[in-house]
């Protein structure tokens, strides 16, 4: 297939964060998720006449430390608009959102793949504005009814709308974009982000520029909605940059040539389908809402915003490396599993001072138990100073690494210290002096052994291991291998 290099993809996404606010952005209605429909509603929040808005600061307060994180420019000055259209579950005819003002713009996301699935890049943030949600639509729910109901509990929730430059260049990029962005509002604190219900919404616009003799063409923008995962969102993408690829072989048609058309991805056919034609920005007729003043924002705040932020991904990943040696890789698997399993991490690799050893049980034995018990490190059966307690065993030799994995599943299992659990599968502290002893006597009995290390054949020493084993099962192979060799060597046997 020539596709593959005929064009390049052009991606810009639009995403919109429920923000993580108890009440929503213009009244005092609870924003929880999963109440009965219409029970969390207000004469503000279904538009009455005469209800008054007045804003939620802590949610100004979110979407603030969100644009520093993202550094984006902050406006002292930011205002309200309308945006008018009608829909069933937009009760007032309008949504309070920010036009030409909004409350932060020009920012950047830097993003890259520690497996180098596409290069490093500085993906531009074009906005990111406050507004507030609709409500939802649901058709034919109830069984045996053909009918359509709403549901304004969601209505008014407070949403922060990123929007960025069309600078990504494939789907795997776009999913790259979307992940560091997961990540840094859920270390911020600032959304669950949980797509299931709709906390994250995730709109692209693409289109392709195609190489011809010519010269470069682009084709027509097409905006994607109803993705409902990241793996979604690629596959999308996937399939939209091949269809417009055909739809230019068939017809030669140019961005401009026709108006910018939404189309909706459908998971189950994994295809897109054509919907409605996008509005202009003119069909919506803004401007400013006359209920609401507008923001000023001071430097102190940003300061404030600025001082509140904490360690981010992007900064962790590298301390991670500088302070525990490990490499980019797994500094990147570990920040990618959230703040509290980094923390969990610091602390094993602090008490044991091994970085290495830490990261690799973390990622080898922790996170796997954790998949396996569908668990957070939160809820995880065995804490940090426990886990550094059976690494400092290892370390000391104390118990080799295959013995270490039985005990810290009997410590998972029984929710205990790692001497416990050694106490528990008889698993004695192994004393170096009877170890010494054990070897001795075995090199006596074993006197053809003995001339064949002397020789300098160190096969010999195996079958050594195996008897030593068979008599004391805690030791530790690697450390009665030294023994056997020491003591050939030094003939006191
Ligand atoms: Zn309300
Ligand atoms: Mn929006």
């Amino acid at each position: 297939m020539m596709a593959d290099t005929a064009y390049e993809v052009i991606i810009g996404l639009e995403v919109h964060v429920q923000l993580q606010t108890q009440s929503k952005l213009f009244c005092r209605c609870s924003t929880r998720f999963g109440a009965p429909p219409n029970t969390q509603t207000c004469p503000v929040c279904i538009g009455l006449p005469g209800a008054l808005p007045v804003m939620n600061e802590e949610a100004f307060r979110l979407a603030l430390l969100t644009a520093v994180a993202l550094e984006c420019e902050i406006p002292s000055f930011t205002k309200w608009d309308r945006k008018n259209y009608y829909y069933p579950d937009l009760p007032k005819g309008y949504q309070i959102s920010q036009f030409d003002l909004p409350m932060s713009c020009h920012g950047g996301l830097e993003i890259s793949d520690a497996k180098g699935a596409f290069p490093d890049r500085r993906v531009r943030i074009l906005r990111a504005h406050l507004e507030e949600d609709a409500g939802k639509s649901m058709h034919d729910e109830v069984a045996g009814k053909a009918d359509s109901r709403i549901d304004l509990n969601r209505t008014g929730t407070p949403l922060l709308e990123i929007v960025t430059e069309p600078d990504m260049r494939s789907p795997q990029e776009a999913k790259g974009f979307l992940t560091e962005l997961k990540l840094l509002l859920t270390y911020l604190g600032v959304s669950d982000c949980n797509m299931q219900e709709g906390s994250l919404r995730v709109d692209a616009n693409v289109n392709l520029h195609v190489s011809t003799p010519g010269g470069v063409v682009a084709t027509p923008i097409v905006e994607i909605k109803n993705m409902n995962s990241f793996r979604a969102v690629e596959r999308a993408l996937a399939y939209e940059a091949e269809r417009q690829y055909q739809v230019w072989l068939e017809t030669g048609r140019k961005k401009g040539d026709v108006p910018k058309q939404t189309r909706g991805w459908d998971d189950q056919a994994q295809v897109t389908r054509g919907q409605r034609h996008k509005e202009e920005s003119s069909d919506y007729r803004y401007f400013p809402d006359p209920d609401l003043v507008p923001v000023r924002v001071t430097p102190a705040q940003i300061e404030e915003a600025r001082q509140r932020l904490g360690e981010l991904p992007a900064a962790l990943r590298s301390r991670l490396q500088s302070d525990y040696g490990i490499d980019a890789y797994s500094a990147d698997v570990l920040v990618n599993q959230g703040r509290l399993l980094v923390q969990y991490f610091e602390a094993v690799a602090q008490s044991t001072g091994d970085g290495k050893r830490a990261s690799n049980w973390m990622q080898q034995d922790v996170m796997r138990s954790l998949n396996e018990r569908s668990m957070v490190i939160g809820d995880f059966p065995v804490s940090a100073p426990a886990l550094a307690e059976l690494l400092s065993a290892v370390q000391r030799d104390e118990i080799d690494n295959t013995r270490a994995k039985d005990v810290f599943a009997r410590m998972i299992d029984d929710r205990c210290s790692a001497s416990d659990a050694m106490a528990a599968l008889g698993i004695a502290k192994v004393d170096e002096a009877q170890t010494v002893e054990l070897c001795r006597e075995i090199l006596r009995a074993n006197p053809k052994a003995v001339a064949d290390l002397k020789e300098g054949k160190q096969k010999a020493v195996g079958a050594l291991i195996g008897q030593a084993k068979q008599r004391n099962a805690n030791i530790n192979p690697g450390r009665i291998k030294e023994i056997f060799l020491d003591l050939a060597r030094s003939e006191q046997i």
